[in-house]
């Protein structure tokens, strides 16, 4: 079994229902789903000119490889409409593998951990809420630490 940390988002209308469906995809297809966090509303990151996101992180067991785990999400984005148009563009969800254990893999379409977190609010305040003990294994520093050095500028509410 492996432990990992995926982070969804969506900014198309009907942004709750997007994920809760993912949710209920993510446990029939890649997993179990063993902890949530909050959902967060921050504003775009990279591409701003767009709605405003809901994120949140999760926590899966999995009996997937990686790579099966990646063709896993990326079938669900496609199920729940996602167009892939734009680099950073509006949609309705994307799933992002954050971590996968503590492997560091690097092949063709698939960087673990996710190369941005450190640099994203918006992932680790989620992350922050389930993991925030666990310690990057490239930047040996934990969610908790990455989150109080992190300079991104954009605010991340809790949304109710
Ligand atoms: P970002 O990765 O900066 O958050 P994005 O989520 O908008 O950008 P996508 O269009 O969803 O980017 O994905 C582009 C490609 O990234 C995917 O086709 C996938 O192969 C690749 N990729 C590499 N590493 C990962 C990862 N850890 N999780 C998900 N996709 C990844
Ligand atoms: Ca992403
Ligand atoms: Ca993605």
């Amino acid at each position: 079994m492996h432990t990992i940390y995926l982070l969804l988002g969506s900014n198309e209308s009907g942004r709750m229902a997007w994920l809760r469906n993912a949710i209920e995809l993510l446990q029939q297809h890649c997993g179990e789903v063993t902890d949530r966090s909050a959902i967060y509303e921050t504003a775009a990151w990279g591409l701003e000119d767009q709605p405003d996101f809901l994120n949140m992180a999760l926590c899966l067991n999995t009996k997937l490889s990686p790579e099966e785990l990646l063709q896993c999400t990326q079938s669900i984005e496609q199920q729940l409409g996602r167009q892939r148009t734009i680099k950073w563009g509006q949609r309705t969800l994307d799933i992002d593998i954050l971590f996968y254990d503590k492997d560091i893999i690097d092949i063709p379409g698939l960087k673990v951990p996710h190369p941005y977190i450190q640099d994203r609010r918006f992932a680790l305040v989620p992350l922050a809420d389930i993991a925030p003990g666990f310690v990057h294994p490239q930047l040996h520093k934990t969610i908790a630490e990455l989150l109080e050095i992190c300079p991104d500028p954009l605010p991340v509410t809790k949304h109710s």
